[in-house]
């Protein structure tokens, strides 16, 4: 069978297949097969247009940090990148005159990483003009949108600021917006909904706050390694102390209980390791309220862990049976 990432291993695109072969109800085989046959049959590369609005670029360092499959083949063998301010070669007006060109033609799958300002136009502009507009010119002619990481989602750490930041789907509201949350965007996460929408013309099946099921349909704590520590209201205080080093990070902090993704399965950095299992709590950023709604991040003082406290001592977050520990 031809592989569809040409220098990527069978083994590497297999991994990518898995989740994404779950959902279709195929085996990794039968979707690895379908991948190909539909890039096959595309008469070009699927263009792709990735706008950048109020961001830091973590999601594109993210996404170009990749290791499986990297991002030179991801770009350059199967799909057309025709604009990213960051790893574009052209610039300028040679640049704008390439995003024009593509969104007149339609037909286009549109990233988009950053919050959008509602305050003022004035607090992200583009290429000359308000970033706002050139996103409404290209989402309605896209073909799919994608909202990529925290800040493109829901507003992110820039909705804490004075901009009035928000995400794409509240400034986009006559198309669906696929939300892949987190901050920055997992490239896994971002890679396999692509891939679901190639293979199947279709968006995936989104959870109410617009993200796939099939990356955001569990709780962390329900998966958290940690978790019976919680259970047992035995709660790290001191990270120093090496006795408590697998102990439940709450008191730190720790917003698992409330956030939806599968970080402790499918973890980061190309399945090296994710923030509870090196000692950070969860930040909540695959959730709607992050920033503002997490804070204080290291400390369970906030409003946000109150509740969760009173929730466990309400009986409202019961202990896992023995057989889901
Ligand atoms: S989601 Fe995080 S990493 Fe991505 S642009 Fe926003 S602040 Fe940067
Ligand atoms: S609160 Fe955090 S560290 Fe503790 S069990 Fe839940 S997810 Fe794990
Ligand atoms: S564990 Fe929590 S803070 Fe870390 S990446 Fe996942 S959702 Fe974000």
């Amino acid at each position: 069978m031809e592989m569809p990432f040409g220098s990527i291993s069978r083994r590497d695109f297999m991994k990518y297949c898995a989740t994404t072969a779950a959902v279709l109800g195929l085996s990794e085989l039968e979707f690895a097969a379908k991948v190909s046959e539909v890039l096959a049959a595309a008469p070009g590369k699927p263009p792709v247009i990735w706008l950048e609005g109020q961001d830091c670029a973590g999601c594109s360092i993210s996404f170009a940090g990749s290791l499986y499959p990297s991002i030179a083949s991801m770009l350059l063998q199967r799909v057309s990148l025709r604009y990213h301010e960051a790893l574009m070669a052209a610039s300028g007006h040679v640049a704008e005159a390439a995003l024009h060109e593509t969104i007149k033609k339609g037909g286009f799958v549109l990233c988009v990483e950053g919050s959008i300002p509602t305050a003022d136009d004035r607090f992200c502009m583009v290429g000359g003009r308000p970033f706002r507009e050139t996103l409404e010119e290209a989402a309605a002619k896209a073909a799919a949108i994608i909202a990529v990481g925290a800040c493109a989602t829901y507003g992110g750490i820039p909705a804490a600021g004075p901009t009035g930041a928000v995400g794409v789907n509240k400034i986009i509201t006559d198309k669906p917006i696929i939300n892949i949350s987190t901050c920055p965007v997992h490239t896994e996460h971002l890679i396999g909904t692509i891939l679901y929408y190639l293979t199947t013309g279709k968006v995936p099946p989104l959870d109410k706050q617009g993200r796939p099921k099939m990356y955001f349909g569990e709780l962390i704590h329900d998966n958290c390694r940690r978790r019976s520590y919680f259970d047992n209201d035995t709660f790290l205080s001191d990270w120093n102390d090496p006795n408590q080093k697998n102990w439940c990070l709450y008191e730190k902090g720790c917003k698992g209980p409330d956030t939806y993704s599968d970080c402790p399965v499918r973890r980061w950095n190309d399945g090296l390791n994710f923030c509870i299992d090196c000692g950070a709590g969860c930040m909540g950023c695959a959730e709607p309220e992050f920033y503002a709604g997490m804070t204080p991040l290291y400390t369970a003082e906030g409003e946000r862990s109150r509740n969760i406290m009173a929730r466990k001592k309400a009986g409202l977050i019961p202990p896992l049976k023995e057989e889901e520990a």
